[in-house]
């Protein structure tokens, strides 16, 4: 793999950018791998990478219906925090903020990494008591956040309406400063071209049909529309399609698939500094490095596998985004979209092996996985290699549903469901 480097990019200037190569290859699929990847998200692609980098596993395949990174890795608001309230998730979701501030160096792609700081507005008592309480139990983890007053708040984000005849008014906020934002498709490219780089065939247009087990019941390969390929190994990581595959293999995972919505507006000069959640009325916004303002809106009420929305829940937002920033009343919206998220009933993931043999699942990050990606990845390469889980997704198992061990982090979620 040829470095990007400062000098690189003066040498293509010279020559007219004539000289740079492909950024991963696109192999035709071999009859037989030691693992295949179901998936080529962030994570899919991330898992494929560590597995490479850090075990040596080689020939792997991520197998994609559509292109890499056009799943929900290419389509959310990109924000990054480590701020949920159990021991459990300050182990993951911080593990990842940590290895975010060193991907761009690690991956060689820079992936815009911008711990500009994440706000979170507590609009009446219970969200000053919730987050009051996250905020402690933070610090108990090493995970920074702390209070900031209506006055603060405005101070670190000077667009916000604190006058207290707002409809949301602003009671105070907690504000984790190393949050903040990544470019989403920069990740997705990133792992791909490392992990391609490292021998991992990413194989785009090819869907899997099927999962097929042996006469043990163990995995053997899957089913795809390019043909049936060996593994020992299948690891499934499809995000809002995850109960569907795991159906394949005869495994029931306790997910439910919901539309949430995203926005972007006309692009602007820099005006808003940092990212601003607010989970009571369901809006959240930064500015992207092209000037749009980018938005987040709620889940649809209904479950679905169309990856659009409705029109009701954009225009409930743009109400909320306008009470709370009035100085972005005229500006116009560019594009919406959908993505299809996996919910599961306590909103932590599961990053487990599963009742079948060699079948590996990671799913359930709902509406808030991206900030996940490269601890969720790395610790999932973890449990594959060596058949168990590393000691950060130990708890997030399938069987935590049936035992009880849940780890509810429904007030922590950026969206209520
Ligand atoms: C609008 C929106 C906003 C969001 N905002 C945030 C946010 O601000 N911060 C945050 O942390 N998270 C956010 N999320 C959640 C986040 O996007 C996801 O949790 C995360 O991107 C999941 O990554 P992934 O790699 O698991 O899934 P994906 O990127 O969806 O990858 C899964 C891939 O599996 C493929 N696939 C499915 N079925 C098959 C099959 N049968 N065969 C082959 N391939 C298959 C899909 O095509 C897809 O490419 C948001 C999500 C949405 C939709």
């Amino acid at each position: 793999m040829r470095r990007y480097s400062v000098f690189a990019i003066a040498r293509e200037a010279m020559r007219g950018h004539r000289g740079w190569p492909e950024q991963w290859a696109s192999p035709e699929p071999k009859k037989r791998y030691d693992v295949i990847i179901v998936g080529a998200g962030g994570h899919g692609l991330g898992t494929a990478y560590y597995l490479a980098k850090e075990h040596g596993i080689t020939n792997v395949a991520v197998l994609e219906k559509g292109w890499l990174g056009g799943g929900n890795t290419g389509r959310n608001t990109t924000i990054i925090r480590s701020n949920y309230l159990y021991d459990e998730s300050a182990g993951i979701y911080d593990h990842a903020v940590r290895l975010w501030d060193g991907l761009s160096q690690d991956l060689n792609y820079n992936v815009m990494y911008s711990p500009r700081g994440v706000m979170m507005l507590a609009h009446n008592v219970h969200d000053v008591q919730v987050f009051k309480r996250h905020i402690h139990a933070n610090r108990l983890n090493g995970v920074d956040n702390e209070w900031l007053t209506p006055e603060e708040a405005k101070a670190y984000c000077p667009p916000l309406n604190i006058s207290r005849n707002a409809r949301y008014p602003v009671m105070g906020a907690a504000l984790q400063r190393r949050g903040g934002t990544a470019r989403h498709d920069a990740v997705a490219w990133g792992y791909a071209r490392a992990a391609s780089a490292r021998g991992v065939d990413i194989i785009q247009n090819c869907e899997v049909t099927g999962i097929n087990r042996g006469p043990d019941g163990a995995v053997t390969g899957v089913e795809t529309t390019r043909g049936t390929i060996g593994a020992a190994k299948v690891g499934v990581v499809a995000a809002g399609h995850s109960s569907v595959l795991m159906q394949m293999a005869g495994v029931q995972v306790p997910l439910e698939s919901y539309p949430l919505q995203a926005l972007v507006s006309e692009p602007v000069k820099p005006v808003f500094p940092c990212v601003v959640m607010s989970n009571t009325v369901h809006a959240y916004i930064s500015q992207s490095d092209k000037g749009e303002l980018v938005i987040g809106a709620g889940t649809d009420q209904y479950t679905s596998y169309s990856q659009t929305g409705g029109l009701h829940i954009i225009q409930h937002t743009l109400d909320a985004i306008v009470e709370m920033f009035p100085m972005f009343t005229r500006m116009k919206m560019l594009r919406s979209w959908g993505g299809i998220v996996d919910v599961t009933p306590d909103r932590s993931p599961i990053l487990a092996k599963t009742p079948v043999k060699g079948l590996y699942v990671n799913c359930g990050w709902g509406t808030g996985g991206f900030k996940a990606t490269p601890s969720s990845a790395h610790v999932f390469a973890h449990t594959i290699a060596r058949d168990e889980p590393h000691r950060i997704n130990a708890p997030f198992t399938l069987e935590r549903f049936r035992g009880g061990r849940l780890i509810d982090e429904a007030a922590a979620a950026a969206v209520a469901h």
